[in-house]
């Protein structure tokens, strides 16, 4: 195998790496994040809030009518117990209970439009409960799934460094040593030629460049300072 060749499938891993480091950095900066489902958390409990919230003015406007309709009875009680004979106090008496039940009317029909609203809460919290179940689940998921892919890809780059390491030894040192150089101020360091023609700057070489590569000892392209590749 010519030393360009080497190169070339140094360049290869070297591209494996990078990718893998890449995918390493985005999935440890998914794990633990859980904003999505914060939110949903949030939602929740502020439905739950308005819910608790509706449910103790239910309770109130119950009592009143409770309330209001036990002193109908008691007021109906002395109107019929025969003992009020003033027609005058009867008659106001008989008007107060008249009162009294037209605000018990509206009393009980602001309960049952507090009830509905209850009831509306109820399920608007279940919806949310069984959402946010569902994103819970999910992202449980997700981060397992995250975890076994960084496991996975961690395992990948310490063989990938290892095979780097072993084909970069077997590699003439100088040869090494200019790849790297390169590769610290362009990537990727090795350019492969296709029809006369290097394909990263895209410059056709000059017959004694291709010449000159073609030996397979390093030659860095006359435009880009790439090292030459001729499969
Ligand atoms: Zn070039």
């Amino acid at each position: 195998m010519t030393v360009t060749n080497q190169l070339y499938q140094l360049q290869e891993i070297d591209l494996e790496i990078e990718s893998e480091v890449q995918s390493l950095h985005q999935k440890s900066s998914q794990m633990g994040e859980r904003q999505a489902l914060d939110n949903a958390q949030s939602q929740l409990a502020s439905e739950q809030q308005q819910l608790d919230e509706l449910r103790r003015q239910q309770r109130a406007a119950e009592w009143e009518v409770d309330d209001m309709l036990s002193k109908i009875t008691a007021a109906e009680e002395r109107l019929y117990s025969g003992k009020i004979t003033n027609p005058k106090e009867l008659s106001s008496l008989q008007h107060e209970v008249g009162t009294m039940k037209a605000k018990s009317n509206y009393l009980e029909n602001r309960a049952l439009e507090i009830i509905d609203r209850v009831e509306a809460a109820e399920k608007s919290v279940a919806t949310a409960t069984s959402e946010f179940k569902k994103l819970e689940d999910e992202w449980q998921r997700q981060q397992h799934q995250l975890s076994d892919d960084i496991e996975q890809l961690k395992s990948q780059l310490t063989d990938l460094k290892q095979k780097r390491q072993q084909l970069s030894e077997e590699i003439e040192s100088q040869a090494v040593a200019l790849y790297e150089k390169i590769r610290q101020q362009k990537k990727p360091p090795v350019a492969k030629v296709e029809q006369g023609i290097c394909r990263v700057c895209r410059i056709s070489l000059s017959a004694s460049e291709l010449q000159r590569a073609r030996s397979g000892q390093p030659v860095q392209c006359g435009s880009c300072g790439r090292i030459l590749f001729l499969s």
